[in-house]
């Protein structure tokens, strides 16, 4: 028999032109951090150094802050909407014509598929700046009543499985609301944001609006406590948002939270089988399930459960497990060792506790960080990997009979940041949407996004919207919804 595979795709990583070392984002220039010295990025895929960046202390991080204090009261805050608006118009343009060198750049440095960072990331990302910059001479009609204010100046911290979508999530409405931004992108994906920098300087955006600090977790928190910030929007870990909740309680900063997420994604027995086969798949495997939406949690009626596994398993072993910048390539690498250790102690867990492991047989590439596709079966309620969030291609099966043990088995957990239902009658649909505790619903369909759409969790998900109307609220005083 003869055998049809694909010839390699790689994309050309000559667009990125790529510096030894950069400094901080402060004042429209890089400076060098006060301290000096700085920490390297990697290469998910190789594990090989891509460049070296500044990490910021407390005296950067008053810089930056004070920086975007005198741009915000001298600059952008007495700025007409309309004018702020081709900022961001211009911005989302550039984000457009350099969205090659973006991508490419995501993927070596974030380790996901090209065609994700192509066709998601950076199209959504120049998409919530064109949004935005829509808003920013409307505020008046917004329902936040006459001449809605800005805060000031926003503290932003980002992890890193979305660094450049994140980042525009958090950017553009704080521009369009009029808001200055100090931003810290997270410690293994720091270089889209500042290549973003360099956008907005070719875009001569006022020195000081958008401000950029490299550093690890230990910056991310000199920010959130420095005094002069206005605004804490935070996107990772539901354990570092605990932490900044506890650090801005009993001050005057507004905050928003984007946590953790385990979402059921539900599929009943009249589902269209192969589209929801499809939606599981981009569901839990898009993004290596970096994803703190991820449909890691499948609930499947209990009568279709052994065909749905059956063919999911099936499309499993077709998922091309591999190089990045490969522009066939459906799974790429894990974010980092540390990111790889804590899935596959949560795998060995899920065994442990007597679930029954299956992994695509795919071969890994041996330099790198890597995990096989898996979908775990015979999981029960109460094991970690049907509570915890894994954040990597691990998915859990559950099964139940009927809707309303659905609701209460995808409503058994302490997030509530998304859901999915597959099924073919539209009442049920809104019966399930209804009764489901979670921010977003997708039915028949998973993992879309629309700078429109507001987007936040429930319960330990977080509070705040991201997107939409909603999301502004988040940066003006006293808005009401
Ligand atoms: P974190 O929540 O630690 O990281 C998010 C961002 O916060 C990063 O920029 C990080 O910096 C920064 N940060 C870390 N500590 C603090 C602090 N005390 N104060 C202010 N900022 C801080 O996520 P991790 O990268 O450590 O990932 C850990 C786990 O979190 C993952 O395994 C995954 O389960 C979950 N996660 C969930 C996300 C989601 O969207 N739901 C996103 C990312 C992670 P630095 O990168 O330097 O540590």
């Amino acid at each position: 028999m003869p055998t049809f595979d694909y010839a390699p795709a790689p994309e050309s990583r000559a667009v990125v032109t790529l510096q030894p070392s950069y400094g901080l984002f402060i004042g429209g220039e890089f400076v060098e951090p006060v301290a000096g010295g700085g920490m390297t990025t990697i290469e998910p895929a190789t594990e090989k150094v891509l460049a070296e960046v500044a990490v910021a202390d407390e005296r950067d991080v008053d810089l930056a802050v004070r920086t975007a204090r005198r741009a915000h009261q001298r600059i952008w805050s007495r700025m007409p909407g309309a004018e702020r608006a081709k900022y961001l118009y211009r911005i989302a343009r550039i984000m457009q014509e350099r969205s090659r060198e973006l991508a490419v750049l995501e993927s070596l440095d974030n380790g996901k598929p090209i065609k994700e960072s192509r066709d998601v990331d950076v199209p959504l990302a120049a998409a919530h700046f064109f949004y935005h910059a829509g808003w920013a001479d409307k505020l008046d009609w917004a329902g936040f009543g006459p001449n809605p204010a800005p805060l000031g100046v926003a503290a932003q911290v980002i992890p890193w499985n979305f660094p450049l979508l994140m980042l525009a999530w958090k950017v553009a409405p704080a521009l369009a609301t009029g808001n200055t931004v100090v931003l810290k992108p997270a410690e293994t994906t720091p270089l889209t944001a500042l290549l973003f920098a360099e956008i907005c300087a070719q875009a001569d955006l006022p020195p000081g609006v958008v401000n950029i600090l490299t550093g690890a977790g230990a910056t991310g928190a000199a920010l959130v406590a420095h005094p002069d910030v206005d605004k804490v929007a935070f996107t990772g870990s539901t354990e570092v948002g605990r932490q900044i909740a506890t650090a801005v309680a009993g001050t005057r900063k507004k905050v928003t939270l984007e946590l953790g997420g385990k979402a059921a994604n539900i599929v009943f027995d009249d589902a269209p089988i192969d589209q929801a086969i499809e939606g599981i798949v981009n569901g839990i495997y898009f993004n290596q399930g970096h994803v703190c939406c991820a449909g890691s949690r499948l609930l499947v009626q209990e009568s279709v459960a052994e065909e749905v596994i059956a063919r999911l398993q099936a499309r499993m072993t077709t998922l091309r497990v591999g190089d990045p910048l490969d522009k066939n390539t459906d799974v790429g690498a894990i974010n980092s060792q540390e990111q790889l250790t804590r899935i596959t102690a949560l795998a060995e867990a899920g065994e442990a506790e007597g679930a029954t492991r299956w992994s695509a047989p795919c071969p890994l590439p041996r330099k790198g960080f890597w995990f096989a596709p898996t979908v775990f079966t015979g999981v029960a309620p109460a094991h970690r990997i049907a509570r915890e969030e894994v954040f990597g291609p691990v998915l859990s099966v559950l099964t139940f009979r009927t809707p309303s043990e659905a609701v209460a088995r995808a409503n058994n957990t302490p997030y509530g940041l998304s859901a999915g239902i597959w099924t073919e009658k539209g009442s049920r649909i809104l019966w399930m949407a209804d009764r489901l505790r979670a921010g977003v619903v997708w039915a028949n369909t998973f993992n879309r996004f629309d700078p429109a759409s507001p987007f936040g969790g429930y319960k330990e998900s977080g509070y705040g919207r991201e997107g939409g109307r909603h999301g502004l609220a988040g940066y003006l005083k006293e808005a009401g919804l």
